[in-house]
């Protein structure tokens, strides 16, 4: 499935489930601060998975927990929510993803002398 795919099939999940966005910017703050929100979930797993990995303090009875199966759930959130934002401000994924790795190659050649 193509990302556009993925878009449409959020949009009608949320024109369904949801109900219409049709504030813009009051949607956005709130979507934001939705997707931060998810980004700090994932971001807390990476904290405690990576001290746990060291043996640092603070993971005693949560060594059985399983942190990769929990950050993959998490980082889906992230998406989803990107694919709402990317809906209301009516982003061509593709397009903007060419783009953008275009710009990042001709940075990182000029970082790296390439
Ligand atoms: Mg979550």
């Amino acid at each position: 499935m193509e990302i556009e795919d993925f878009k449409k099939l959020q949009k009608k999940f949320d024109d369904k489930y949801i109900g219409p966005y049709n504030d813009l910017p009051a949607d956005l703050l709130f979507l934001t601060t939705a997707l931060a929100g998810e980004v700090g979930e994932f971001a807390n797993l990476v904290k405690k998975y990576y001290r746990l990995k060291q043996k640092e303090i603070g993971v005693v009875g949560e060594e059985d927990r399983d942190y990769l199966t929990e950050m993959k759930k998490e980082i889906i959130d992230v998406f989803v929510y990107f694919l709402i934002i990317a809906n209301q401000l009516n982003l061509d994924v593709n397009e903007a993803y060419w783009a953008n790795l275009e710009r990042n190659k001709k940075r990182f050649s000029k970082i790296n002398n390439l």
